[in-house]
């Protein structure tokens, strides 16, 4: 078996499963699961267990399951489950026919808890749950039993069998688990197993008004599927205990939890609370809003799948929890882009040039290149005419000495097609730059010239006539400060919300290449980043195109200085 992975040494996860498939333990056989819970959109961190459950099955022939947690009804719903389907297959994982549903084992797991009545290892408490909390004790101070703990067998059988039929009401019941009210380990002294909850549940309907704990439920629906290597984040550390408790009373499969560090991103929130909270108070436009860290949302923005397991790779399998550097994803993110993204002219805040010495009615074909990363992407052949945008930051009437784009008198090459000088700058009224009129020189086509004259700057341009116009939207990150979590006392992370996170560029002209741009292709606007069509608010002569993230690199510069 593998030691190495892409010629790295493998992470204590697979290194367990290495050696595990090496002595046989379960046959060889590896299965995982990806256990959501439907109660909210996949994001960023959650590729990061994707990718690792995922991953290791594919890479120890195994088997890895789509498991839906689904035994709250009260948060879940329809739409999160087809959202997660959606987002892992995007990721590039499929999990076949293991589509799996703990509610689907409701019968079971309640044939479990009676199992567990029958052996004297389970209770009906009437205790309410903030009495249950007051009993519990604290991490100094043990707890003390439930009045109820001792009730008889027969008693309890008859109790769950009424909180079962709908006798009791919320809150009025629960079964317990009897294990140790003096455990170190506060999961361990009683946990609750069942509580009562009159709700509909999207796949159960109304069949059960008694709902499993997740303790109860998440190991007891691993041991059914057989899974090998339950694989989840150190939160779960302290339920290790209960998870292999409720497996040996009940001496059903033997799955076995392992946990490792959740990802944490800085200038990011990472937990479906808070990302519902943006949704539903409106501070984003819904769970795919392009600036949210959700699958959905980075991949309207532009993201790709490749971009999301580079980053899982590069970040690794730890159990110390730490923060990435969102920089990193969005390294990752330009990285592949750099490579598949067709390179084509746009200009975002438009400047009129004039050339006054091309024929009035003249227009040519200039050849650009599509991909200098990609020979096999071509060559396509850009409009050049006597009218043209310019970038309006492009221009300076009076220019510090460092600037070397266009300025009066000045010359600059405009890209793949000529040199331009600066002859008259048209002002309106109120003293505003509204045209350029320029001169070309017609023997620098191609943007050499033959007499060795060289220009300092090079910009790009689109040809006024056959341009299109689109919308275009930039993003900045979401919150403007690194931890948006740490706020002060009496505020919440939202006080941390940027509010030029969005600015919305309308009037932007593109090459006319880009009418036929379609959704989910990157594109390079030469100069400004990566861009791709917003799927949602494009439609029929409207464009509206997402940045993805900018050309500048900060972490290509963080890797250099901690190199030096
Ligand atoms: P959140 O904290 O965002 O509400 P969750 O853990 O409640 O997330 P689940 O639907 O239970 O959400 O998560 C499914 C799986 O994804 C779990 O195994 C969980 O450990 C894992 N997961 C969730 N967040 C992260 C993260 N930030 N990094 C790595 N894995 C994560
Ligand atoms: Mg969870």
């Amino acid at each position: 078996m593998a030691e190495l992975l892409n010629d790295k040494p493998l992470d204590f996860v697979r290194q367990i499963v290495s050696d595990d498939v090496r002595n046989k333990t379960h046959e060889g056989v590896v299965v995982t699961r990806f256990p959501p819970e439907p109660n909210g959109y996949l994001h960023i961190g959650h590729a990061k267990s994707i990718c690792l459950n995922f991953g290791i099955a594919q890479e120890f022939g195994g088997r890895c399951h789509l498991r839906f947690d689904d035994t709250n009804p009260t948060k879940e719903e329809q739409e999160y489950i087809d959202s997660i389907k959606t987002d892992v297959r995007w990721l590039g994982f499929d999990w076949g026919r293991h589509e799996y549903y703990a509610s689907d084992y409701f019968d079971r797991l309640h044939a479990f808890a009676i199992q567990l009545i029958e052996k004297g290892k389970a209770y009906v408490d009437d205790l309410s749950m903030d009495q249950i909390r007051e009993y519990r004790g604290t991490l100094t101070e043990p707890g003390k039993p439930s009045p109820f703990r001792d009730r008889s067998i027969q008693e309890n059988l008859a109790l769950f069998e009424g909180m079962r039929g709908g006798k009791f009401k919320e809150g009025e019941k629960v079964l317990r688990a009897k294990i140790d009210m003096a455990s170190p380990n506060i999961n361990m002294r009683d946990p609750v197993m069942y509580r009562i909850l009159f709700a509909e549940h999207p796949r159960t309907g109304s069949k059960w008004c008694i709902y499993p704990m997740y303790d109860f439920a998440h190991g007891q629906s691993d041991s059914i599927e057989g899974i090998t290597h339950s694989i989840c984040t150190l939160e779960f550390e302290n339920h290790k205990p209960l998870y292999d408790w409720f497996i040996q009373e009940l001496g059903i499969f033997p799955s076995h939890q392992y946990e490792f560090a959740r990802l944490n991103l800085t200038y990011t929130v990472l937990s479906k609370r808070k990302l519902l909270e943006l949704v539903n108070t409106g501070a984003v436009d819904g769970w795919d809003d392009p600036r949210m860290p959700t699958l959905s949302g980075i991949r309207r923005r532009g993201y790709t799948p490749e971009a999301i397991r580079e980053f899982c790779k590069r970040i690794g399998v730890a159990r110390v929890d730490g923060v990435i550097d969102v920089s990193l994803l969005e390294y990752c993110l330009r990285e592949d882009l750099n490579k598949r993204a067709q390179r084509v002219m746009v200009v975002l805040d438009p400047l009129k040039v004039v050339i006054t010495n091309y024929p009035k009615d003249g227009t040519e074909l200039l050849e650009a290149v599509n991909n200098p990363e990609d020979e096999a992407a071509g060559m396509r052949r850009v409009p050049f005419s006597r009218e043209l945008y310019i970038e309006r930051d492009d221009f300076m009437e009076n220019p510090p000495k460092d600037f070397f784009r266009l300025a009066p008198g000045r010359e600059v090459r405009l890209r793949y097609a000529y040199f331009i000088r600066c002859d008259e700058v048209i002002k309106d009224d109120n003293g505003n730059v509204i045209e350029l009129r320029c001169s070309y020189d017609p023997q620098t086509k191609g943007g050499n010239a033959p007499d060795g004259r060289k220009v300092k700057g090079t910009i790009h341009w689109v040809s006024a006539a056959e341009s299109i116009e689109a919308e275009v939207r930039l993003y900045d990150r979401l919150f403007n400060v690194e931890d948006p979590n740490a706020v002060a006392e009496g505020q919440d992370f939202k006080a941390h919300l940027n509010s030029q996170s969005m600015v919305i560029l309308k009037g932007c002209r593109l090459e006319p290449f880009l009418k036929q741009a379609a959704c989910g292709i990157s594109y390079q606007f030469e100069r400004k980043g990566y861009f791709c069509l917003d799927g949602k608010l494009s439609h029929g002569g409207t464009l509206v195109f997402n940045r993805t993230v900018s050309l500048k690199d900060t972490w290509a510069k963080i890797a250099q200085k901690n190199k030096s």
